[in-house]
């Protein structure tokens, strides 16, 4: 079985530990580095990239304003081409339809494709506490898979992990692993490919997701680099496909779009090595049965958030985070979810709610707010918008506490200072004290160190410096260099009035 991140603490607990582990941060940022030049490479080769964006933007959010009656289109059409449509409310009820599909097949095994979906409820998990084992297919899931591991990255799950370390795993965890295999890229893929193929051709049962769901033809689309996907697509005798509610596009010619926009956002390659399109089952070719589970799972709870809905748009490419200084820094693990980087930090949130957790609470603050998740992401999400959106919600929704929290106790003693001018000026000739009192404590440049015995506020003095204060404030500064200049220019000019 493997890992979960159910249980995760906050980011800024979690970051802390990732920022410590050296290993991670190098193989970080060798690997997005190298991503980041193959987009930006192909990226640049079209002229119309930007309008590609902005037609990319306008179809999801035409689909997510009528969502409802694409969705019921979509069935039909899928229904007519044969396939069976379920439909699921949450994780949980997702889970126990396919367990029970699996069954009706006669199955114990399945063969799986890369699912973001699959991976948010947990199905893998749940599956096998019904004695259902799941195999991932794609390379990358494999590798996190078998070292009961935790995926960091949508594209490349496996970011966190250098050749070294997957040899290790593999001559550790796969059964028939070549006992002389090298770190080699090629020997690695050889031994996994030998471990799957064997799978592949006895598995009766194959799981997927989608990348685009079309209302009008009721064909589902996965793209991919590995091929694996194809075998699942293919192979077994019965396919079930699990689908978020907000993949849909329209028409099978608004794929023309998307089909530039991911390749190069995702993996920097004009297009995909594969793309499989289905629609219900093939005559005499490809599973003789289809199974679709259209999944909400907290999507119309994103979707009633009117400056949150955005995140809906998303195609999952995972420009945003190879892009991330924050994430470039901490990885996938510390965002304590399957959706990491800038898209994590407000989809988390959005499908949960702010106050699901502290995971939930504490990605809203998980960004310098830079701005170049928006800049590369093909579908335009305003990421920084919706953070800063988050933000505002976690802040309301702390506003039910019964006990005040120390950022809320501060805010109201800065409220009560800041409402009185001879207020201020007691506060601020006491900070002038203050100074006298504490001294320079050692923190960096002008600015005090840690301090313990400031209660919970010693918390975040320990991360940041507080400036020092002043030995005089502004104001009693203007009052014993131009107190009395000030007063005669006053007069002066009500003189001259
Ligand atoms: S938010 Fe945009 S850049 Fe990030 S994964 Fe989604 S589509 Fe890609």
């Amino acid at each position: 079985m493997s890992n979960t991140f159910v249980g995760m603490p906050g980011f800024p607990e979690a970051a802390r530990v990732a920022l410590v582990d050296t290993q991670l941060r190098r193989n970080l940022a060798h690997a997005t580095k190298v991503i980041r030049t193959k987009r930006n490479a192909v990226v640049g080769e079209l002229d119309d990239w930007q309008e590609l964006r902005l037609a990319g933007a306008a179809i999801k959010d035409g689909v997510l304003r009528h969502l409802d009656g694409y969705l019921e289109q979509f069935e039909a059409a899928a229904t007519a081409a044969g396939a069976q449509v379920h439909w699921a409310r949450d994780g949980d009820e997702a889970n126990t339809l396919v367990a029970e599909l699996i069954r009706q097949a006669g199955a114990d095994e399945v063969v799986k494709v890369k699912s973001m979906a699959t991976q948010e409820m947990g199905m893998n998990e749940a599956l096998a506490e019904q004695g259902i084992a799941a195999l991932e297919t794609d390379l990358a899931e494999l590798i996190v898979q078998l070292n009961d591991d935790l995926p960091s990255h949508i594209l490349v799950p496996a970011i966190h992990r250098n050749r070294a370390e997957i040899r290790e795993i593999f001559l550790r965890e796969m059964p028939g692993a070549p006992r002389d295999l090298t770190d080699r890229p090629r020997e690695l893929a050889g031994a996994a490919r030998q471990h799957l193929r064997r799978k592949f051709m006895s598995a009766t049962v194959g799981i997927s997701g989608a990348n685009f769901a079309v209302a009008e033809t009721g064909t589902l689309v996965v793209v991919e680099s590995e091929g694996n996907g194809r075998m699942c697509l293919t192979l077994p005798e019965t396919l079930i496909s699990v689908v978020g509610v907000e993949k849909i596009v329209p028409t099978f010619a608004d794929l023309e779009v998307f089909l530039q926009l991911l390749p190069r956002s995702s993996t920097g390659e004009r297009m995909n090595p594969y793309t499989s399109m289905w629609t219900g089952p093939g005559d005499g070719d490809g599973p003789r049965t289809v199974h679709i589970v259209l999944v909400d799972n907290g999507r119309t709870r994103a979707l009633a958030d009117p400056v949150g809905r955005q995140a809906l748009r998303c195609i999952r490419c995972s420009a945003c985070m190879n892009f991330c200084p924050v994430y470039e820094r901490t990885g996938g693990h510390a965002y304590g979810s399957v959706y990491p980087g800038p898209i994590g930090a407000i989809l988390n949130p959005l499908l949960n709610g702010v106050d699901a957790g502290p995971v939930e609470k504490s990605l809203p603050y998980a960004s310098s707010l830079c701005g170049r998740c928006y800049e590369v992401c093909p579908v335009a999400i305003d990421i920084p918008d919706v953070l800063v959106h988050l933000r505002g919600k976690v802040v309301d929704a702390s506003r039910e506490h019964k006990v005040p929290t120390a950022e809320m106790l501060g805010m109201r003693a800065a409220g009560w200072a800041f409402d009185k001018p001879g207020r201020l000026a007691a506060v601020q000739r006491l900070a002038g004290l203050g100074r006298r009192l504490l001294g320079d404590r050692g923190g960096a440049g002008d600015g005090l160190g840690p301090i313990p015995f400031l209660g919970p506020a010693a918390k975040w003095s320990r991360a940041r410096d507080i400036p020092l204060p002043p030995r005089e404030s502004f104001r009693a500064w203007w009052q014993r260099t131009r107190g009395k200049q000030g007063t005669a220019g006053k007069q002066s000019r009500k003189g001259a009035a």
